[in-house]
């Protein structure tokens, strides 16, 4: 285990920027996320810290020792992959050996350490099944169980969990997480799914194009989103375009005069967070907005309900409501009142 520092990294192809500016500390034990859209750079990051790629400029600290330059086998780093990258015509216990192997290590020691690895991921009694007898995620934990073996400083998961059907992800996503904290694991993890990134880590960084957005909790990137961008990625937000004509009075270009939290007169947009709504059948009394609507589209999402209200004909609201015994549903069509807090709304200025 060791703390992990990187350093303005960047990576150039030609004249494109894949990686810039990139400082990041995951502190001994933490388990970090690399969040993002397609493209933005956070695979290239994490194979930049496994050393599979050379970056343009910056560097990569494990512990004390500079590994920048080190290929992936010097790192003492355990790499997750995507796809697995099991062998095939290898047994689980001979896979799991591989990395140990490959360090030289006495027969007497890799049969520990691979015995050791398959009961931390619960599958003892597997060793001389092939990649092909195994479910996918029976495959995924013998990739993870690799990772391990070799005792890793830091673990680096590139998307381990996207093969999984969605109930198994959720099972396994827990999994990945207890064994982290019971090994005090020093862990970077890549994904495009935030509802994983959420579950699993202790702080997330936000890419997009190559750089950093925002690093932080999940409630801080919840709640106090730096930018746009990070609002618009981690969770859900009605974003309504206009001019913040002084402090605390929004009017959108669909000619809506909202009250909202501050923000500096100029061209932005209001943010406001689904379940921060109330829809009722009465105009609200007692919140800084109460507007009245026509609902368009009710999907029923199993803990919540996704509603849609027109409210003008260029703004359109996204309501979140709880799906309770005698809550309020409406159907489409059906006309509404919604209101909110003025501290519910966030501006973004242009
Ligand atoms: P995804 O979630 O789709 O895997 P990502 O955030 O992990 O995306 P990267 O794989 O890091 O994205 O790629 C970042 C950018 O760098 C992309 O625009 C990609 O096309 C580009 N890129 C990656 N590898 C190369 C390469 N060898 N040559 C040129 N461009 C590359």
């Amino acid at each position: 285990m060791a703390r992990l520092d990187i350093d303005r990294l960047a990576k150039r192809y030609g004249d494109f920027y894949a990686v810039r500016d990139v400082s990041l500390q995951v502190a001994d034990g933490e388990f970090l996320v690399l969040l993002g859209p397609s493209g933005c750079g956070k695979t290239t990051t994490l194979r930049i810290v496994a050393g599979f790629i050379e970056p343009t400029a910056g560097s990569v600290t494990i512990g004390d020792r500079d590994v920048t330059m080190l290929p992936p086998w010097k790192r003492n780093s355990g790499m997750v992959f995507q796809s697995y990258a099991l062998f095939p015509h290898l047994t689980v216990a001979q896979n799991v050996a591989f990395g140990l192997e490959m360090r030289k290590l006495g027969k007497a020691e890799i049969g520990k350490r691979v015995a050791e690895a398959l009961a931390l991921v619960r599958l003892a009694g597997f060793d001389d099944r092939l990649p092909r007898q195994l479910s996918g995620g029976q495959q995924q934990r013998v990739a993870l169980a690799r990772a391990l073996a070799i005792r890793p400083d830091v673990l680096l998961l590139d998307e381990p969990l996207s093969n999984l059907d969605a109930k198994l992800r959720q099972e396994v996503r827990v999994e990945i997480r207890e064994l982290q904290q019971k090994l005090g694991l020093t862990t970077v993890m890549v994904t495009h799914d935030q509802e994983e990134a959420l579950t699993m880590a202790d702080r997330l960084v936000v890419m997009s194009e190559g750089s950093v957005r925002q690093i932080g909790s999940q409630r801080d990137l919840y709640e106090r989103p730096a930018d746009r961008f990070v609002a618009d990625f981690v969770g859900r937000s009605t974003f309504f375009e206009g001019v913040v004509e002084a402090p605390g009075r929004f009017r959108t270009d669909g000619g809506l005069s909202l009250a909202c939290d501050d923000g500096t007169p100029g061209r932005g947009a209001l943010s406001v967070r689904p379940e921060r709504v109330g829809i009722a059948d009465t105009p609200w009394t007692g919140l800084d907005n109460s507007l009245p609507g026509t609902v368009e589209f009710v999907s029923y999402l199993g803990a919540l309900i996704d509603i849609h209200v027109r409210l003008s004909p260029r703004d359109r609201l996204i309501v979140h409501v709880a799906n309770r015994e005698g809550g309020f549903t409406p159907e489409v069509g059906q006309p509404v009142h919604v209101g909110w807090p003025a501290t519910a709304g966030r501006v973004f200025n242009e």
